[in-house]
C-alpha cells in the first residue's frame, strides 16, 4: 500500500487547521453580523412604522373633528340648501381632506355633495357606508366599499343632532383608495432604494394603502404581522409574507380605527449587503492566506528535508558513501539529530559484523586466525558497547634462531604449530589471533585479568612440555593486560601489554607476566 509522506502529511494537516480556524472565524462573523443587521432592519422598521401610525391617528383625529365642527354649524340650517352647498364645498375644498364630501339626511336624501361632478344632490344613497351611517348614527370609519361614484374608498363622516339630541342626518367625506389621497401624502408614494415599503390594513384585513396600487382593496389573511397588529400589539419580526417574500417587518396599530401600519423591508436585500461585505473579507484575506500557505509549505519542506534524506540513504546502506550522505545531512532539530545519529552508529556496527564475516579480510592465510584487521575490529566493537575484556601478547622466543637452523618453511610450521596450541588451551569465546610475524593475541571478552593469566599460563606450560616441528625446547613469553570501558583506547591496552612482554623476555623469557594498570588521569 502506498504511504503519504511526511510533507504531505504536515502540510495537509496545516491546511485542515487553517481551513478550519478560518472558517469558524469567518462563520462566527458571518452569523454576528447578520444578526446585527437583521435587528437594525427590524428595529428601524418598527420605529417608522409606530412614527407613521402615529402620524396617521393624528390626522384622523383631525379629520373627524373638522367634520365634527361641520355637524354641529349644520344642524341649525338643516333647510338651507344653498349654505348646506357651500359648506360641503369649503369642507372639500378648504383642507384637500377628502376625495369627495357628502350632507345626507336621516331619510338617506343627499341634501348637498361634492365635487359636483358627482350628481349625487337630490338622490337618495343606499350604499354600504351611507347605510352603516344611518344605522349607527355615531362618528364612523368605514371598510372599504365601492361607492356610488364606483370608487373603492373609505368613509369618514360625524352624525348631526339638533339641540334636542334628535338624530338629523350626517356629514362625511370619503378617501378614493385608487386615487391620490390624503393617506397617500402622509405616507408618501416612494420607493426606498433597500427596497422597503409601508402598507396598510384595516380591521377587515383589506390593505387600505399599498404602494402596489394593484393590491389596493385586497383582503390579506395568513399574515403574522398583520394578525399581531390587529390585535393591537406593536413590535417587530420576520415573516415570509402572502406572497412568499422573506421580510423583516415592524408594525403599530392606529388606535381610534383599529387600522395596522407596517413597515417592512426583504430580507435578501438586507443581506446582499453582508454578503457582499463578506465576499470583500475573503478577497482581503486572500494573499494572506497565500503567504501562510507558502509558509507552511516551506516549514513542512524544511521539516520532513532531513528525514526524507535519511530515508532515501537508508535504500544503499551497502554503498561506501552511505556514511559520508549521512553524515552531511542537517538534523535541524533534535529528533532528526538524534535518529541521525543512531543511524550512523548503526551503520558503523553493521559495516564491522560484514567485514567481520568476511573472512577473507580478517583471517590470517596460515594460520586461520584472525589477522591484525579482525583483532582490531573486534576491540573496537568492544569499545563502542562499553564491553570488558582481557588480552594476552604472545611472542616466540628465539624465533629468529629457528628460521635460521631449520629454514622458514619449519619456521612457518611452527607457527601453525603455536597456532594449534592456542586453538587446544582456548575456549570458544575467545578470539586467537595473529598479530603479525610470531606474535599472536588472545582476546577475552567479559574475562578477569587472571582468567586471561591463567590462559596464557597453560599455553606457555603446554607449548614448552611438547615436541614442535622443531624438537623440543620451543617456549613463548606472554604480557598480559586488562580493558575496562571507558578506561583507555586499544593502542594505548596494546602498548601495555607488549611492554609486559618485553619485561619476560628481559627476565629470561618462557614466562608470563601482568601489565602495569593504565594510568589514571
Ligand atoms: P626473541 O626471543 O627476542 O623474540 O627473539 P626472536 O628471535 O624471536 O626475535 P624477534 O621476535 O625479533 O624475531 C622475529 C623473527 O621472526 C624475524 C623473522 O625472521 C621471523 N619471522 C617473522 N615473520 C615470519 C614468518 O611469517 N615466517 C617465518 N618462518 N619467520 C618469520
Ligand atoms: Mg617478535
Ligand atoms: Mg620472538
Amino acid at each position: 500500500m502506498p504511504r503519504i509522506d511526511l510533507k504531505s502529511l504536515i502540510l495537509g494537516l496545516s491546511l485542515v487547521v487553517a481551513l478550519l480556524t478560518f472558517g469558524n472565524g469567518f462563520f462566527a462573523s458571518y452569523r454576528i453580523q447578520r444578526d446585527l443587521l437583521m435587528d437594525h432592519a427590524l428595529e428601524s422598521n418598527r420605529v417608522y412604522a409606530a412614527k407613521q401610525a402615529h402620524n396617521a391617528e393624528g390626522l384622523l383625529q383631525a379629520i373627524q373633528q373638522q367634520l365634527a365642527f361641520s355637524a354641529s354649524r349644520l344642524a341649525a340650517r338643516m333647510t338651507d340648501e344653498a349654505w348646506l352647498e357651500e359648506e360641503v364645498q369649503r369642507l372639500k375644498g378648504q383642507s384637500q381632506s377628502f376625495n369627495s364630501v357628502l350632507m345626507v339626511r336621516a331619510d338617506a336624501r343627499v341634501l348637498a355633495s361634492a365635487p359636483d361632478s358627482l350628481g349625487l344632490t337630490g338622490h337618495i344613497l343606499d350604499t354600504p357606508g351611507a347605510r352603516e351611517a344611518l344605522s349607527r348614527q355615531t362618528p364612523l370609519i368605514t371598510e372599504p366599499f365601492i361607492g356610488a361614484s364606483g370608487n373603492l374608498l373609505v368613509f369618514i363622516s360625524q352624525p348631526i343632532h339638533d339641540e334636542q339630541g334628535r338624530y338629523l342626518g350626517y356629514v362625511g367625506g370619503s378617501l378614493y383608495l385608487h386615487q391620490e389621497n390624503i393617506l397617500q401624502r402622509l405616507l408618501g408614494r416612494h420607493h426606498y432604494a433597500d427596497g422597503s415599503y409601508i402598507y396598510v390594513v384595516d380591521r377587515g384585513r383589506h390593505l387600505i394603502y399599498h404602494q402596489d396600487d394593484a393590491r389596493v382593496g385586497e383582503r390579506v389573511t395568513g399574515n403574522p404581522v398583520i394578525e399581531a397588529v390587529l390585535r393591537s400589539e406593536s413590535g417587530s419580526q420576520r415573516l415570509i409574507n402572502s406572497r412568499g417574500v422573506d421580510m423583516l417587518a415592524g408594525y403599530a396599530p392606529v388606535p381610534s380605527t383599529g387600522w395596522g401600519v407596517v413597515a417592512q423591508t426583504p430580507t435578501e436585500v438586507t443581506l446582499n449587503a453582508l454578503n457582499r461585505l463578506m465576499g470583500e473579507i475573503v478577497l482581503r484575506a486572500t494573499p494572506f492566506s497565500v503567504i501562510c500557505l507558502l509558509l507552511i509549505w516551506w516549514m513542512a519542506r524544511r521539516i520532513a528535508r532531513p528525514l526524507e534524506q535519511l530515508a532515501a540513504s537508508a535504500q544503499h546502506w551497502e554503498s561506501n558513501s552511505a556514511a559520508e550522505q549521512i553524515g552531511a545531512i542537517r538534523g535541524w532539530y533534535s529528533e532528526a539529530e538524534q535518529l541521525k545519529r543512531s543511524v550512523l552508529n548503526g551503520l558503523a556496527l553493521l559495516h564491522m559484523r560484514l567485514g567481520r564475516l568476511n573472512l577473507e579480510n580478517v583471517t590470517d592465510a596460515l594460520t586461520g586466525l584472525f589477522n591484525r584487521r579482525g583483532m582490531q575490529a573486534a576491540m573496537d566493537g568492544w569499545l563502542m558497547q562499553g564491553a570488558p575484556f582481557s588480552l594476552v601478547l604472545i611472542d616466540i622466543d628465539y624465533f629468529k634462531r629457528v628460521n635460521d637452523q631449520h629454514g622458514h618453511d619449519v619456521g612457518d610450521q611452527v607457527l601453525e604449530f603455536v597456532a594449534q596450541k592456542m586453538r587446544e588451551c582456548s575456549r570458544g569465546s575467545d578470539l586467537l589471533c595473529r598479530a603479525g610475524g610470531e606474535e599472536f593475541v588472545i582476546l577475552l571478552p567479559g574475562a578477569e585479568l587472571d582468567a586471561a593469566v591463567q590462559l596464557a599460563e597453560r599455553l606457555r606450560q603446554a607449548v614448552a612440555a611438547s615436541i614442535s616441528p622443531t624438537g623440543s625446547g620451543l617456549t613463548l613469553s606472554a604480557g598480559v593486560a586488562h580493558w575496562n570501558p571507558g578506561a583507555e583506547t586499544t593502542k594505548s591496552l596494546l602498548k601495555r601489554a607488549d611492554e609486559a612482554l618485553y619485561r619476560a623476555k628481559g627476565e629470561g623469557r618462557n614466562r608470563v607476566l601482568c601489565a602495569e594498570p593504565p594510568a589514571t588521569e
